[in-house]
């Protein structure tokens, strides 16, 4: 554990830690935008530049190890004045278009330069005029006026992601990040993770471009249900005291934008595509409507006969979901549990063209409970046997196969054709409208909270339980 010393105070570092580590872990504000703590260092930015006591230069912190002793200055005459310089040049060729970009509000280059330089340009050259809104796949576009070249997107796909699809072309002020032409950036199944990286508006989501300032949007911290790993995330969505009143209102309930939740337990500072694309699971079209051999009724009616069939059942039958949370599936077992036989089948499997698995985070299992589902119940063969009762909670079975002597209770939150079907239909809210957590493959328990309200007519299936278990005679 070297002792260093940063602007006179005393530091204990970890041994192998540069000087840019050690400060930021001590608490002290250094600016940088080539520095990421999970890739390798470029030393390209130039901005992080420190003062060795007695030195009349300054070095870059990020590339420079800790040695016992070793006395740095970060905020002196020559530090400041390097800083302010490197700002200046990084933005010769910026556009400054901060009042259209989607970054504003989180650029460092915003942040650092208002911290640490503040002057207009002194150049009289027009500036460099290079590719705006280039497509770099069909997910991302980028605007290239607007990148300073920190080479973080480019380490990225070749350091985590693996896929090598970005790369920086030419040379000075000609300089481009182009994806390869072998399209490896569009088959980059966390290829948004660059977005996050960019310390600057240059990478944006198309998903996200000029659809909201991110001042009035609030981040929820929930849990990908997309597989087994349980990325921890944050789910976007407007402000309470930012409501629209005069625009669609269902942008008032929408997923703006999902981004990683750092967690070194789970999945560090990542998460693939396809969390990033939440809305397109729970924005999906939603059943609101409680139903009884496929006409409408009340809530209480549908619970009350669902109660009915339950109680006068001789072999009920109960298929699990492994998308309900911890709680749900305590307050199943608690109240159904004993009273049928009960299994956990998988809601969702791979769609076709998917990644099934791969060695950073995807899992094959593309449910986010299995887990926690198994330790109350076991996994369903596929058989029905000679169920009277059969009670469907979730996705994945296919209705019709269930043999026409037994009476179907379906609990579902999305519009799907066997809803008609079944003898009672009960609408349940989704993850996004309730708290709880959820257990992951490697066993590490996350929790999601809730982002918006339930709609009216919705079950809450922690609540429905008990309800579900009360013996029809009691009820009468
Ligand atoms: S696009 Fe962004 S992350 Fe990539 S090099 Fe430019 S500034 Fe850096
Ligand atoms: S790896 Fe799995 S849990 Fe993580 S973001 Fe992707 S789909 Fe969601």
């Amino acid at each position: 554990m070297p002792a260093i010393f940063v602007d006179g105070r005393e530091i204990q570092a970890d041994k192998g830690q540069t000087v840019l580590q050690a400060a930021l872990a001590a608490g002290c504000d250094l600016p940088y935008f080539c520095y990421h703590p999970a890739l390798s260092i470029a030393g390209s930015c130039r901005v992080c530049v420190v003062q060795v006591e007695g030195r009349s230069w300054v070095e870059i912190a990020c590339n420079m190890p800790v040695t016992e002793g070793l006395r740095v200055l970060t905020d002196s005459d020559l530090v400041r004045e390097h800083r302010a310089a490197m700002l200046e040049l990084t933005l010769l060729n910026h556009p400054v278009d901060c009042g259209i970009c989607d970054k504003a509000g989180e650029c460092t280059l915003q942040d650092y330069h208002f911290q640490y330089h503040g002057k207009p340009s002194v150049s009289l050259e027009p500036k460099v005029q290079r590719t705006k809104h280039f497509p770099l796949s069909s997910r991302i576009v980028l605007d290239n006026e607007r990148c300073i070249l920190c080479s973080r997107c480019v380490r990225f796909t070749r350091e985590v992601s693996g896929s090598n699809g970005l790369g920086i072309q030419d040379r000075g002020d000609h300089s481009l990040v182009r994806a390869s032409e072998d399209g490896a950036f569009e088959r980059d199944a966390y290829s948004d993770n660059v977005v996050d990286l960019c310390p600057v508006g240059a990478l944006l989501p198309r998903a996200f471009v000029h659809r909201s300032r991110v001042w009035y949007l609030k981040a929820t911290p929930s849990v990908c249900p997309g597989c087994a790993r349980g990325c921890t995330v944050d789910i976007w969505h407007r402000k309470p005291e930012w409501k629209l009143h005069a625009l669609d209102p269902a942008k008032n309930t929408r997923i703006e934008r999902v981004t990683p939740r750092e967690n070194p337990d789970v999945n560090g500072p990542w998460i693939c595509n396809k969390g990033r694309d939440l809305a397109k699971i729970f924005e999906r079209p939603r059943a609101m409507q409680a139903l009884m051999s496929g006409r409408p009724a009340t809530l209480d009616a549908a619970i009350v006969a669902a109660r009915e069939l339950i109680a006068s059942a001789r072999t009920p039958l109960a298929l699990v979901s492994n998308w309900a949370s911890n709680e749900e599936l305590a307050a199943f077992a608690a109240t159904l549990g004993a009273r049928m036989r009960s299994f956990v089948k998988a809601d969702w499997s791979p769609a076709p063209g998917e990644v099934v698995e791969d060695a950073l985070l995807i899992r094959a299992d593309k449910n986010p409970n299995t887990a926690g589902a198994l330790a109350h119940f076991p996994a369903w063969d596929g058989e029905f046997g000679d169920a009277d009762v059969v009670v469907v909670w979730g996705e994945g079975v296919d209705v019709s196969r269930i043999p026409r002597m037994a009476a179907v209770i379906r609990l579902s939150s999305y519009a799907t054709a066997d809803t008609t079907s079944a003898r009672v239909f009960i609408p349940l809210s989704i993850q996004t409208e309730r708290a709880g957590r959820y257990t992951n493959f490697a066993g590490t328990v996350s929790a999601f909270a809730r982002c918006f309200d339930a709609p009216a007519g919705v079950a809450d299936a922690e609540a429905l339980f008990p309800l579900l278990a009360v013996p029809a005679k009691a009820t009468a």
